[in-house]
């Protein structure tokens, strides 16, 4: 684990500066840096990845600062385009280092794959055979992955639903397959189309869909934080943090916003690593519908001394074998920058992540709001945009910063102003400012 995430000053260096930063806390080499840059994932490397493949997509690749998960620092790698999305991360990772940082955990990785069993003349007759058999089921399914039992995974359960749909009942049998260091998609497909004959003969019927579900939620990992009140601004801005996280538990409309800014966090690192975001994704919808009624995946409380106390728990399917984990080399030095040697570690530092991410952005809603800070930033992004350099990006971001304006034609027209020489734009700002996050 890094050996401290507070890194002074990190925001402000050079790109060569922090990687030497990131290095002197992990102990990487300058060979597992060269694996993030352009030339180590060309399009002959992307084409092994997807189809059709003329060229690949870049993105910035960051790491978020001051996080302590159970006691131990770490970085923790980010792929995000949004505009302080990192930034937010770390202030809000810095504000639970006082009371001790994150404390997660999680189930055991237990990923569930369904076969869907049509033309049954007897469904609840075609459950109890099924169950009768299941030990035959369950071995079956474990030969086809004896690595997988080998390193302690397999099938660990079985269980059949009778799902009422609009033509039919539908014999639903959910292999529950303990998947280790894996993601595990391809390993329960893998069994569920193996075992699918046999099921449809015990039940007398037909197999259709032998795939997994996205709903995980056999396999969740939790996040737990407190909040320093001092830090956050004192009583009434934690009283008003309540407030903002009570709208998202009670309006469906401010919970997906809510979700979206945990998703800011969560989707980045899920990104960096080489995981598949579409199924962390997927899972985290199921779960914030669990009780039928779309809701904040996180809860926000008072501790004793008026501290914020956040709760994050989700889904969490990722891995460190297969998929893009192994094969793309940025997600390896990501891999290697956050120090993770189980995918459980890897899951619980993406929920303190999305934790860290939803405190950020419930801070600056419920203070100065969103605007001031993202604005600054986006006005970098409009500078270049409008084909400023570095250093003239900065000059025109200081100037937007002041006039409190952030319109095209105005970047443009003091990109002129400043190419012709007519005059120096008098800087008042600071730079780039955190906006905490949006949503
Ligand atoms: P995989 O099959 O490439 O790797 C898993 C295999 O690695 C295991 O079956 C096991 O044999 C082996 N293994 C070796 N050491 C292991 C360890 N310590 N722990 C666990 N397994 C170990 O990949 P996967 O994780 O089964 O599948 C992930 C991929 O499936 C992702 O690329 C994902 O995008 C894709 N996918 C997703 C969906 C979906 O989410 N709906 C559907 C299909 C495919």
């Amino acid at each position: 684990m890094a050996e401290n995430s507070r890194i002074a000053g990190f925001r402000n260096m050079s790109v060569n500066d922090r990687r030497s930063a990131v290095a002197e806390a992990t102990g990487l080499d300058d060979g597992a840096f060269a694996q993030i840059d352009a030339t180590a994932f060309g399009p002959e490397q992307a084409a092994n990845l997807s189809e059709n493949v003329f060229g690949v997509f870049s993105l910035p690749l960051g790491t978020a600062t001051n996080f302590t998960i159970n006691g131990t620092d770490v970085l923790v790698p980010m792929a995000t385009e949004e505009a302080s999305v990192i930034a937010a991360a770390s202030n809000a990772a810095r504000m639970a280092r006082p009371q001790g940082g994150f404390s997660t955990s999680s189930t055991q990785p237990i990923m569930q794959a369904q076969i869907q069993l049509i033309n049954v003349a007897d469904p609840h007759a075609a459950r109890s055979r099924i169950l009768e058999h299941q030990d035959e089921v369950i071995d079956l399914a474990n030969a086809q992955d004896p690595k997988l039992v080998e390193v302690g995974g397999g099938v660990k359960g079985l269980d059949v639903r009778l799902v009422e749909a609009k033509s039919a009942t539908y014999v639903v049998v959910h292999l529950h397959v303990d998947v280790r260091d894996a993601m595990g998609a391809n390993a329960v497909n893998t069994m569920a189309e193996a075992v699918s004959g046999s099921l449809a003969a015990i039940a007398q019927g037909d197999a259709l869909l032998r795939i997994l579900t996205n709903k995980a939620d056999l396999r969740l990992s939790r996040a737990r934080a407190v909040f320093d009140k001092e830090m956050l601004g004192g009583s009434e801005v934690v009283d008003n943090i309540l407030h903002a996280y009570e709208l998202a538990a009670a309006d469906p409309y401010r919970a997906a916003t809510h979700n979206k800014g945990i998703m800011n966090g969560i989707s980045a690192v899920v990104l960096a690593t080489g995981n598949d975001t579409r199924a962390v994704e997927a899972g985290a919808h199921s779960h914030a519908q669990a009780d039928g009624r779309y809701t904040s995946l996180s809860t926000f409380e008072k501790d004793a001394e008026g501290n914020l106390v956040g709760n994050l728990e989700m889904p969490m399917p990722v891995g460190l074998v297969g998929g893009a984990t192994k094969v793309h080399p940025a997600a390896r030095t990501a891999l290697r920058i956050a120090e993770v040697s189980t995918a459980k570690d890897l899951a619980e530092i993406i929920v303190a992540t999305g934790l860290a991410q939803n405190l950020a952005a419930l801070r600056v809603l419920a203070t100065e709001g969103v605007q001031r800070g993202h604005m600054s930033l986006h006005a970098k992004n409009l500078a270049v945009s409008a084909g400023a350099t570095a250093e003239e990006a900065t000059a025109i971001v200081e100037r937007l910063i002041a006039e409190k304006s952030f319109r095209f034609d105005r970047v443009q027209a003091l990109l002129a102003e400043l190419r012709s020489g007519a005059r120096t734009p008098d800087a008042q700002g600071t730079g780039a400012q955190s906006s905490g996050g949006q949503k």
